[in-house]
């Protein structure tokens, strides 16, 4: 099937190629992914801890959530730009991201893992189906 999508290289601003032509990934960082959760975990502790006269969590102010830790941002790079290595990173090859349907089923397979939520792979494709995505685009 002819590819639907493009996933646009960050270092260089092309889209990624399959095996045979520039290929490249969609990634994120491990690492990042691991400070992303000691972070939200220490964040947990400061402002959800119930009160010490028991009535519960404190309710979360707007100014608080401003400093929620960010979510881990989902790139995408030709591996001739820039590539994690494997231990590095979550990568899904290019290739294997061509059509609308690739997206519902790597959506899919990635809502079993337990860290999708630390990555922002949400706004990832809700951008991508409006049409206003840097990362994944419409062919053509
Ligand atoms: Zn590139």
């Amino acid at each position: 099937m002819d590819r639907e999508l493009n996933i646009i290289c960050q270092a260089c601003s092309k889209p990624l190629g399959d095996d045979e032509h520039n290929p490249g990934n969609l990634w994120v960082s491990h690492a990042e992914l691991a400070t992303r959760r000691a972070a939200l975990a220490e964040w947990e502790r400061e402002h959800l801890a119930p009160a010490a006269d028991g009535s519960g969590p404190p309710m979360v102010g707007f100014r608080t959530m401003a400093s929620h830790p960010e979510r881990v941002r989902w790139r995408a790079t030709h591996e001739a730009c820039d590539s994690p290595a494997d231990a590095d990173a979550y990568t899904i090859a290019s290739r294997r991201v061509r059509t609308w349907l690739d997206v519902v089923k790597w959506t899919s397979h990635l809502m079993g893992k337990t860290w999708i939520n630390d990555t922002n792979w949400s706004t990832v494709i809700g951008e991508a189906a409006e049409g206003r995505s840097n990362l994944i685009q419409p062919v053509g």
